[in-house]
């Protein structure tokens, strides 16, 4: 969901949005190099694996803005959130990779660019690959907040242009992995403002010109039309890890 239409807030340096990925790193682990042999080095390593206070700082999830049990009704969101959102990452990584060939003929793949992308021409594809290039950035920890039911009312997530921020509701902790980082990537979408120059929501799946399930996209359904769609982003990200579409139209966006 979108709300609103300022873009103003969006312009970003591109210094700020190397930053904003920089934060997302995990902290490297660093060993002592010494002249242990392989065989005992690679006992260090998987001694220290189990209890080494930087290992568990890895492992644990980040505390998400707002993220709490009073606001969010669960008592692990930051650990929801962080899987879906490098699930999230995860589909998005892959999209770039299979954007950056063409498909075989039959292929899965083939099938995910037909449906969700309706055949971009090589321009397009290149287009579509840059715009995933930013939501790669927009996915990173500290522009999510977590709000209220009473602020999100029936949707699962929301992009405010007014704080910049991708905002997760209620309703998102309901969803499986898939659908949340397919929400997600739907959101990062707004943010990038993949559909900045449309005055209205482009259409979800789930309607009639982009339906669920293993139906073929309408006639009159066209490249252009899905290139300014936060959904056939989410969506054709998680076709191509999965190597396969998801029945689910994932609900209210
Ligand atoms: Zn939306």
């Amino acid at each position: 969901m979108r709300l609103e239409h300022h873009r103003e807030s969006l312009l970003r340096s591109p210094v700020a949005t190397s930053q904003r990925a920089a934060h997302d790193r995990p902290p490297s682990v660093r060993y002592a190099r010494s002249s242990l042999g392989n065989q005992a080095m690679q006992r260090l390593l998987m001694g220290t694996a189990q209890n080494t206070p930087d290992l568990q700082r890895q492992n644990a999830a980040p505390s998400y803005r707002d993220c709490t049990q009073n606001i969010t009704g669960i008592s692990d969101a930051n650990e929801k959130l962080e899987a879906a959102r490098i699930r999230a990452r995860d589909f998005v990584d892959v999209a770039i990779a299979a954007l950056g060939k063409t498909p075989a003929s039959g292929s899965s793949a083939a099938t995910a660019l037909a449906r969700h992308f309706i055949n971009p021409t090589a321009t397009q594809r290149e287009t579509i690959r840059e715009n995933y290039r930013q939501i790669l950035h927009a996915l990173h920890v500290t522009n999510f907040i977590c709000n209220t039911a009473g602020m999100c009312g029936q949707f699962q997530a929301f992009w405010l242009p007014d704080d910049d921020l991708l905002h997760v509701c209620p309703r998102f902790w309901r969803l499986d992995r898939t659908c949340q980082a397919i929400v997600l990537i739907h959101e990062a979408a707004h943010d990038i403002g993949v559909d900045a120059g449309l005055t209205g929501h482009p259409m979800n799946r789930g309607t009639a010109t982009y339906p669920a399930g293993n139906d073929p996209p309408p006639d009159g359904e066209t490249a252009a039309n899905r290139i300014v769609n936060p959904d056939a982003y989410g969506f054709y990200g998680a076709h191509i890890w999965r190597e396969t579409d998801t029945g689910s139209r994932c609900g209210d966006r």
